[in-house]
This record gives C-alpha cells, structure tokens and sequence, in this order.
C-alpha cells in the first residue's frame, strides 16, 4: 500500500511559474511513489473577495494546467473541494474541538487580516480548520509543503492528536514533505510572485507576452549601466536560469555579469529561448485540452466519485465516534 499524500491549490485564475517551481514540479515527481489526492480549494478561496462569475472557469483553467503541469489523471486524483461536501462537515467538527487561540496565533491569520482590512470574516480565522479537513477526512500520511505552510501542517497534527486522544483512535497524523522549493520573486522585484500583484510570469503564455514580461523584469538594481558589473545571485532573472537553462549557460550568465561581460537584455534572451521551448510543448498539451472540455468533466467526475466514497466512510467513523445517531 502506498501512503497517501494531499495537496491543494487555489483557482487563483492563473497557475504561474511560482506554483509550479514551488510547488507543482515537486507534485509531479511524487506521483510514482505515492497515492496522491490533489485538489482545487475553491471553498478556500471564497474567504477573500472576488468575482462569482469567474469562479467556475477559473476553477476548470486550473484543473486543465494542472495536468498541461504533468499531474496526470491516470496516476493521481484530482477533485474540486467544493464537490465533496463532507470537506466542510468535518471542518465545522474540528472547530469543536480547536480553542480559538490556536487560530488566533497563526502568522498567516495576521498577515491575511492586514491584507483584507474591509472584509476580516470569520473563514480567515478558520481556515486552517478547513485546510486539516481537507487533509485528515483522506486519512493522509504526508502532505507537501512550503515553509510558509508549516505551521498550519503543525496544527493539523495537533488537532489530529487531540481527536484521537478524545475520541479514540481515528486520524493518522500528517507528516510534511517539506520541498526544497524555491521561493521566486515577482518580476517587479517583490517578495513573490503573485497573480494579485500581476508581477507574474503565467506557466503558459505566448510568445510575446513571455518576451515582454521578461524583458521589463526587474534584475540587480546596480546595474545601471551595461558596462557595471552585477550580483546574479541577488536577480530574480538569474534565478529563473537556474530552473530553465542548461548548466553551461547558468555559469556563463553568473561569470558574465559579474564581470559586465553580457548585458541584462542578452542575458534575458537567453533566459527566453529556454522558458519558451519549456512552454512549446505546454501549450499543444493545453490548447488540446481546451478543445476537449468533456475529457476534465471526466476526470473531475472520476475524482469526485473517488473521493466521496472514502470522505463518506470517514464521516461515518467520525459520527460514530462521536455518537451522533446515524
Ligand atoms: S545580467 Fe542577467 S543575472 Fe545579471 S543582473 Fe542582468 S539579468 Fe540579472
């Protein structure tokens, strides 16, 4: 039997180089090894605001890029949260049993209460709730994270723990595979790169607009001019060559501009030929894909009947154990 790992994303609108550097490319290699759920949390992400019209086809544009990304339907599941409704029953039953200071004490809480000034609902403070659900209600073993999911991952152990302790052996308690992802900046030189920030690279765009969104990215601020020399390693461009490009080209970039001996426009064209023949084949995969909208109907139905048949046996568990007359 293979352990079982869960993941989510949010359909955010756009799956960028960022999801799929930090998080995607790493899904992808799992796959084999492991029995693998991963999941559209759309249920996640109503607790900021955003356009209701867009919902469903941003929904159906992550799922097509998840598999475009590699996630194939064959070898893992793929569902959306909202189509499993027993997400959200176990999450109102892990509030029971949470105090409200765990949630209060959450670094991402605060940060998001900053950000959302006008709208501070309650499903901010729940969310991690949500998210432990989303994860024990599979019973899952492992759970792939980035650093700044940690914590959340440490609260899902402990709210697995506390369950288990009061009402008799249920959940396993999830483990994190942290991956040595890295954390890539916005193309305006930000923290990170986002869809809401539009300083993004998407993980399929056209020619043109990869051009033109590299080409004004921000790079190392020293070099003013072409003959200054610059720190690759403090360059967000640079970074991204360290994914795209062969080794040759990412020691002749570090030596090159180090010494002025590239310009950023030359080293920028390089950077492009790569990501744009990383995102040929992307985009035949996708285009086929947006032809054939009965074939992800088919593979979100196959999850969906997956998935509720084993989040219906756990319920079940859990309402026993928790005595309610079933
Ligand atoms: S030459 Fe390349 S790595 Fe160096 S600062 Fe310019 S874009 Fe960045």
């Amino acid at each position: 039997m293979k352990e079982k790992i869960f993941s989510g994303i949010q359909p955010t609108g756009v799956i960028h180089i960022g999801n799929y550097l930090g998080a995607i490319k790493n899904w992808v290699s799992l796959l084999d090894e492991y029995d693998c759920k991963f999941c559209i949390v759309d249920y996640h992400a109503i607790t900021v605001m955003y356009p209701p019209d867009e919902m469903s086809e941003r929904t159906a544009e992550a799922v097509r890029t998840l598999i475009v990304a590699g996630l194939d339907p064959e070898k893992c599941t793929l569902f959306i949260q909202s189509h499993v409704p027993e997400h959200t029953e176990l999450a109102w039953i892990l509030n029971t049993i949470t105090p409200i200071t765990d949630l209060e004490r959450m670094t991402q809480y605060k940060d998001k209460r900053q950000q959302n000034m006008d709208n501070i609902n309650t499903g901010l403070l729940t969310y991690p709730l949500l998210m432990a659900s989303d994860i024990i209600l599979y019973k899952s073993h492992v759970v792939p994270v980035g650093e700044d999911q940690v914590q959340h991952l440490e609260l899902t152990r402990e709210i697995a723990r506390r369950f288990n302790a009061r009402f008799g052996h249920t959940f396993p308690e999830p483990r994190a595979l942290l991956s040595e992802a890295p954390r890539i900046r916005g193309l305006d030189g930000g923290a990170k790169m986002s869809k809401s920030l539009n300083n993004y690279i998407a993980l399929i765009e056209d020619e043109n607009t990869l051009w033109e969104k590299l080409r004004t990215a921000m790079t190392d601020p020293a070099r003013k001019r072409r003959a200054d020399p610059g720190n690759p390693w403090i360059c967000n461009v640079f970074t991204l060559h360290r994914y795209f490009s062969s080794q040759e080209e990412v020691d002749y970039v570090e030596k090159e501009c180090k010494t002025a001996g590239i310009g950023c426009i030359e080293c920028k064209k390089i950077l492009f030929k790569n990501m744009n023949e990383f995102m040929k084949p992307l985009r035949e995969k996708k285009r086929a894909l947006d032809e054939d909208p009965d074939y992800v109907k088919g593979v979100l139905h196959a999850g969906k009947t997956l998935c509720s048949r084993e989040a219906r046996e756990t319920m079940s568990e859990v309402r026993q154990k928790l005595g309610l007359i079933s």
